[in-house]
């Protein structure tokens, strides 16, 4: 049975790519090497044994905490219950989530009619369902000394760049040579925490290569 750890479950409205504005149960997978200096769930980085709890400790704690708590897929769905859910799209995240095989709870989800959608740094193999929407933000050159996949990059359905300067968009023309040419996915250029210089230049690459815009619109307006 797939065991899961787990640094939060709750229903909010994605904020960012193509699915903006749909209203989302995140699951965010506890655990990630990739070591993003800028990166604002740090809190998810280690899987410390001494910081395992139980599901309803989690659950109840109000701010960024780097506990966890252990489920399996039907536990999860349990959970949704228990909660109220309403959402029909879930967003599997982190930390990174590809560490675990995602077969087991994304092939359950989607066959009770949920859309499945993880984010995942490309980093590691992706094990999902066939109709998981995968959304690979590449992280080039972190100090984790993780290498992008070009398996990664295959299965991706958009590609969303973190960016605050050109080296970023350099670093973006390098992953996408790893695209295969039967694979045209979106690319969303994101500026990194909302930053004003980060923004002009993603508008201006955006507009000068038909790409697209994310903004983490959840940040805007206030929510999680
Ligand atoms: S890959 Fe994601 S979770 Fe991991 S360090 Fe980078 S931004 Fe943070």
């Amino acid at each position: 049975m797939s065991q899961y750890k787990i640094n939060e479950v709750f229903e909010s409205i994605q904020g960012e790519g193509s699915f903006t504005g749909v209203p989302s149960i995140f699951i965010r997978l506890q655990g990630c090497p990739v070591g993003c200096p800028w990166c604002d769930t740090k809190h998810t980085w280690t899987i410390d044994p001494m910081l395992e709890r139980s599901r309803d400790v989690v659950m109840a704690e109000q701010a960024e905490s780097e506990h966890w708590f252990t489920h399996s897929v039907e536990q999860l769905l349990a959970l949704f219950a228990a909660q109220g859910y309403q959402a029909k799209h879930v967003v599997i995240s982190g930390g990174e989530p590809c560490m675990y095989d995602l077969v087991p709870l994304t092939s359950h989800l989607i066959t009770l009619g949920y859309s499945v959608q993880i984010e995942t740094s490309g980093t590691y193999e992706i094990l999902t369902h066939v109709d998981t929407w995968v959304t690979v933000s590449p992280k080039v050159n972190m100090p984790g000394g993780k290498p992008v996949l070009a398996s990664a990059m295959q299965r991706a359905n958009e590609i969303k760049h973190p960016v605050a300067m050109e080296k970023h968009i350099e670093e973006l023309d390098q992953v996408l040579k790893l695209l295969p040419a039967t694979n045209k996915p979106l690319i969303y250029l994101q500026p990194i925490s909302q930053q004003k210089r980060a923004t002009e230049l993603a508008i201006k690459v955006c507009i000068q290569r038909n790409w697209r815009l994310s903004l983490q619109t959840h940040k805007f307006i206030g929510i999680e």
